[in-house]
């Protein structure tokens, strides 16, 4: 078996990020548990392969066990819009930039739960015997030679070290939330602004999302799920993609990005405008001012982009 070298090039993750599920040579789609290669091929092209297909790897950077993504990727073209006030709006002019917030600054105190407190003892209970039949049943080769006293004592030492892992997460992952939606939602004006005659949306769709910040593989895109927390938990590589049910009307897409290094409440990361803002739209309450001032700053900052009524102003007729 080829020796790892670890060297991952943006083409090489940028491949295995889009083609995630299945092999780019043959097709095959990765169960979990699968091996997965990154690698590069006779002529150093960037390769994604299953275990069959290996052979052609020249440099095998890195294996993996394929496990599914957490989330749901939406179709490219799908809807997504951003509803904010208008200071925000100039600033993401200004900055030309996305701003992810750091996931323990949101006001819902369950960003990033596996569950409810009161059900802890379930979940808990659950991955100690994870953890001690792991540790009794090593891999071939190996033998656990550790008295149940040892084992008890390491599965409770792990247990610690996720739940730790747990909380130090939520300073690490950063996002930026988008509402999946065909329409303007007048909802979501009255949730995003706190001056609602002076809000703005911007629409844009996946496509667009990701293709503005750069098809960059360190950041995902996709839907969050709502769960009945009652009922059932958020995995530990889910928690960042599950919501409780309360929050289903915002039908959230949201991108997110992990950084190990950053002390502050949210990052800015760069992304391209033109790509990214397909239609501003002001909210229905704003006065004909507004629009025009908007439409100041958009040609201020070059954008090309004019700006539209809300829908929610057409004129009914009986
Ligand atoms: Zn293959």
């Amino acid at each position: 078996m080829q020796e790892m070298t670890h060297r991952l090039t943006t083409d090489l993750r940028r491949l295995s990020f889009e083609n995630h599920d299945s092999c780019v040579t043959c097709d095959h789609v990765f169960q979990k548990g699968d091996t997965s290669h990154l690698g590069y091929g006779q002529n150093d092209e960037p390769l994604y392969v299953c275990n069959e297909c290996s052979g052609n790897l020249k440099e095998t950077a890195i294996r993996h066990y394929f496990s599914p993504r957490p989330y749901e990727i939406p179709d490219q073209e799908t809807k997504l819009w951003r509803y904010m006030d208008f200071t925000k709006y100039v600033s993401l002019l200004s900055s030309k930039a996305i701003y992810f917030t750091r996931t323990d600054c949101f006001e819902d105190l369950f960003e990033g739960a596996k569950g409810i407190k009161k059900n802890k003892d379930r979940w808990d209970s659950h991955y100690l015997d994870f953890f001690k039949s792991a540790i009794r049943n090593p891999p071939e080769g190996y033998a656990c030679k550790l008295s149940e006293e040892e084992i008890e004592k390491d599965a409770q030492h792990l247990l610690k070290d996720m739940e730790m892992g747990g909380e130090s997460r939520k300073k690490r992952t950063f996002v930026s939330c988008w509402h999946e939606s065909e329409h303007e939602s007048e909802a979501m004006w009255r949730l995003y602004s706190s001056v609602l005659a002076n809000a703005v949306a911007i629409r844009t769709s996946y496509k667009g999302l990701y293709e503005s910040l750069d098809r960059d593989p360190s950041i995902s895109i996709g839907r969050v799920e709502y769960i009945d927390l009652n009922k059932n938990y958020a995995g530990p590589n889910d928690a960042f993609w599950r919501k409780r049910k309360s929050f289903e009307h915002e039908r959230e897409v949201r991108a997110l990005l992990t950084d190990m290094k950053c002390k502050d409440e949210g990052k800015l990361i760069q992304c391209n405008l033109d790509i990214l803002i397909e239609d501003v739209f002001v909210s229905p309450h704003a006065p004909e001012w507004f629009i025009h001032l908007v439409n100041d700053i958009n040609e201020k900052y070059s954008m090309k982009i004019k700006v539209n009524k809300s829908e929610l102003k057409e004129e009914p007729f009986f």
